[in-house]
């Protein structure tokens, strides 16, 4: 493909993409497809010879885009969001012009820089205590995703301690062994609703993992007395806690662990490593009401957060600050300690290949650097405003309906969490909500029966009858909601994060919702 072919595909490319985006909110949401229905669609293998852009172009629709969910319609509220914006997309298209492995600055000095600085902007924009500047110890890294920075940091956990253990001791196979042992003491720790990420780094870290409750009594949050009490268990049993993944908007309910007070357990265990996840939540930060809950960081290592899920930033790029940044290059630098040099220590050319995993890393800086300018902080402000006004709305409507829904958590950061009552109660108006961890004081079973049966059998139809119509809005294919099951209650996540959300979409989902729900329960009711 030479310039001008380039050219005339590109520009076909852009319009074919704009239409697309024009169009969505009329296309189902969710793909219909059956596994495996892509390769009959294609030849058994690449072509001879090549084909011209008109040919290749006319199979996005044939071929990849009936196997496409939806994530930027605004009729996907499952998950989290992946937002996607036009300028976030002109970054990466320069960012694929530009290719370069840039592993250290001299590879391509502009991506090392910008992403200091922007790194150093989004700092200052989320209001990230000071210590996580890269004008001081610490600094921000652009990471592919969460769970990419979570495995980072806690290898980085991981050497920090058993160099705290060791590294007095004389290079050579004595200290080798006795690195070794320290290490398979080890043990991550993660509250109950962080995201699988932090297990799954514990497994490729090599340490184990345990898990510190965050039960629905506490608001499904860590709080300082449990995750001190499991830090005293493990220590007790003889394995050594380094490392710790709180949450800040957990992926069950945006639930955020008790931070503040989580503070005096970081200055009594120095050694554990407290890592804060806000892969979703995080974008909060970027409002001033919300910035209260980054002071405490200033006590903790590091802390990371997705551009890609609500800060109108394509996918990938989860930013991720240190507050030593000595830590990261400590553990993965290839470069021994005779060959380091003050510049590098004091920040004045940073290699991020020592920063991260993989060697090669892409441009993802510009894609950011692109939303920054174009939308502003009144921008991304405004966008996040109203997506957690939307949030607000729909939890109002579902709270207009007690006969039907129980809130189980939220709104928080535009999530609610709900279940359907198992049978309608009484007049909508007034009427008393009862969790679904609750027995209903009017059911049947309960009235006959005060045993925990009474209690179990409540649950167990109320999860039938909430998977029932989750199952029924998703299969109806105008929206994509998820569920998920915490102490054994199954409930319906509804997210109006999405850059194209709008208040009749909440509204339309609410009315699925009521519809599905009395569907399903008069059914129940005939089937008696
Ligand atoms: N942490 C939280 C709280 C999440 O909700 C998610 C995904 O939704 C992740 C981590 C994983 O994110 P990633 O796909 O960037 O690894």
């Amino acid at each position: 493909m030479n310039s001008s072919q380039f050219r005339e595909a590109s520009h076909a490319a852009i319009e074919e993409i704009i239409q697309y985006y024009d169009t969505l909110a009329s296309r189902p949401v969710l793909s219909t497809v059956s596994p495996g229905y892509l390769r009959p669609l294609l030849p058994n293998g690449p072509p001879q010879t090549g084909e011209s852009w008109p040919a290749i172009q006319s199979d996005i629709e044939r071929v990849i885009m009936p196997g496409l969910t939806h994530w930027q319609s605004p009729n996907f509220m499952a998950f989290f969001p992946a937002s996607s914006t036009f300028p976030s997309m002109l970054g990466e298209m320069y960012s694929a012009a530009f290719t370069a492995p840039a592993f250290n600055w001299l590879c391509s000095p502009a991506v090392t820089e910008l992403e200091t600085v922007v790194l150093d902007w989004l700092a200052g924009l989320f209001a990230l205590p000071e210590c996580f500047l890269s004008k001081g110890e610490g600094g921000g890294v652009i990471q592919g995703s969460a769970s990419e920075a979570v495995v980072t940091v806690m290898v980085a956990a991981r050497e920090r301690i058993v160099q705290r253990r060791c590294g007095h001791l004389e290079e050579g196979e004595e200290k080798e062994q006795k690195m070794g042992e320290e290490r398979i003491k080890l043990v991550a720790l993660g509250g109950e609703h962080s995201h699988s990420s932090v297990q799954k780094a514990a497994n490729i870290a090599g340490v184990r993992f345990r898990s510190v409750p965050a039960p629905k009594s506490s608001g499904f949050r860590v709080t300082a007395q449990s995750l001190r009490q499991k830090i005293e268990e493990c220590k007790s049993k003889g394995i050594e806690p380094f490392f710790m993944g709180l949450t800040l908007g957990t992926t069950n309910t945006c639930a955020v662990d008790e931070f503040e007070e989580i503070v005096a357990v970081a200055k009594d265990y120095p050694d554990v490593w407290i890592h804060v996840d806000a892969a979703y939540a995080g974008a909060a930060l970027a409002l001033p009401e919300y910035q209260h809950l980054a002071a405490p960081f200033a006590a903790f290592d590091s802390f990371n957060t997705n551009m890609h899920k609500w800060l109108l930033t394509n996918f990938d790029a989860s930013v991720l600050w240190v507050k030593q940044r000595r830590s990261l290059t400590d553990a993965l630098s290839i470069t021994p300690s005779y060959l380091r040099n003050e510049f590098s220590d004091s920040g004045l050319v940073t290699d991020y290949r020592d920063w991260q995993i993989p060697l090669g890393r892409r441009f993802r800086a510009l894609k950011i650097w692109f939303v920054l300018r174009t939308y502003g902080v009144d921008g991304i402000q405004a966008h996040l405003r109203n997506t957690i006004k939307l949030g607000e709305l729909f939890h109002s409507l579902v709270v207009s309906r007690p006969d039907l829904f129980t809130v189980v958590a939220g709104p928080a950061f535009a999530l609610t969490v709900l279940t359907v009552n198992p049978e309608k109660r009484g007049a909508a108006k007034g009427a008393r909500v009862t969790p679904a961890s609750s027995p209903d004081p009017n059911h049947e079973a309960y009235l006959n029966d005060f045993t925990s049966d009474a209690e179990s059998q409540y649950l167990a139809n109320a999860n039938t009858v909430t998977k029932e119509v989750y199952e029924r809005i998703n299969s109806g294919g105008e929206f994509f909601l998820t569920s998920t099951t915490m102490e054994g209650i199954f409930t319906i996540r509804v997210v109006s994060a999405n850059p194209m959300a709008e208040e009749k979409y909440l509204r339309r989902v609410f009315e699925v919702l009521v519809e599905t729900a009395e569907g399903v329960l008069t059914e129940r009711e005939k089937g008696k």
